[in-house]
């Protein structure tokens, strides 16, 4: 039988929830639906609801979220109202599984080796315990990235992302000389694309399809928050390292628990990458104290590159 942290995982994967737990929306996923004008299939599935309570209910009377309407280039640029998107990384429970990678590199298109996220073996000194940091673009709320691109190709947006509009870019990769967290890649090979995805037209909110001679980077799956679900490495994560929501609405959530995002910083001391350069990330990190597992042995044949310390 499913537990309840796995059914609300389940739910919120399959796009159901018309809300991003209980942290990222108000929307009511049952507002105007009658029950009574449908068949009970018998078959019952647990819920989030948008109190943030479990609640059960036949799976006839789900209303899935609809399709959007397509949006405007200045639609994407704007973001979404009333949100200030931000992301918590538990260092404690990272095992560098890499499903996070996986699942980002496909939703995105990206060509084998172009990875947004990026998971380093970290060791702060030689004493110390080594553990994992995944990185992503840190949405920084003053981006060194955005003030030097001189084709206002990347951009923040009202709700706290910062995107890249590849029909902008010109490749001279200022930005990525910007970043002081080395986020950005650039497409140097033609992307590897199926044929529906390359067709289908560009989208700066989705980043897709990938274009050849352009800069890109983590983009927080905007379009997945707009729906009110969950971005890819979040959902991915079996281990809950990934926490995404709303700082508005002082939540976060990874699919199978929700907390309040202020207590939950403050707790757990969290902190953000390179604070002293005042570029005020929105991603903040959970110190890799108590770990849920023992670091890995056998790290000596790595990668050198992928090695760090602070
Ligand atoms: Fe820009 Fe880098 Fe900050 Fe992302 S992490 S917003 S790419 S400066």
């Amino acid at each position: 039988m499913e537990d309840q942290s796995s059914s609300r995982r389940k739910f919120l994967t399959t796009g159901l929830l018309a809300t991003v737990a209980a942290g990222c929306s108000t929307k009511n996923p049952f507002d105007g639906y009658a029950p009574g004008d449908i068949k009970a299939s018998g078959e019952k599935v647990k819920l989030l609801s948008v109190d943030g309570e479990i609640i059960e209910i036949d799976k006839a009377f789900l209303k899935p979220v609809p399709n959007l309407p397509r949006l405007t280039n200045s639609e994407e640029r704007k973001g979404v109202d009333g949100k200030k998107f931000v992301m918590v990384i538990d260092l404690s429970r990272c095992k560098n599984v890499g499903a996070c990678k996986t699942a980002c590199n496909h939703a995105h298109g990206l060509n084998p080796g172009q990875n947004w996220i990026k998971v380093l073996s970290m060791q702060d000194a030689e004493q110390t315990a080594p553990y994992w940091q995944p990185t992503t673009c840190m949405h920084c709320d003053e981006p060194p990235c955005v003030k030097v691109c001189p084709v206002d190709a990347t951009f923040k947006r009202q709700d706290g992302i910062v995107l890249i509009d590849s029909d902008r870019c010109i490749g001279c990769r200022f930005c990525m000389a910007a970043c002081p967290y080395t986020t950005r890649v650039f497409n140097w090979d033609e992307p590897v694309l199926e044929p529906a995805v390359a067709a289908q037209p560009y989208s700066c909110e989705t980043s897709m399809p990938q274009k050849i001679g352009t800069v890109s980077k983590c983009d927080f799956c905007p379009d997945m928050a707009r729906k009110g679900e969950l971005p890819h490495c979040v959902s991915a994560c079996p281990n809950g390292v990934f926490m995404f929501g709303d700082m508005n609405e002082d939540s976060v959530t990874n699919g199978a628990e929700t907390f309040q995002f202020s207590e939950l910083i403050k707790e757990k001391a969290g902190y953000r990458l390179m604070e002293d350069l005042g570029t005020k990330p929105r991603v903040y990190y959970l110190p890799p104290v108590n770990r849920n597992f023992p670091f890995e042995s056998g790290l000596e044949n790595q990668d050198p590159a992928n090695k760090q310390t602070h």
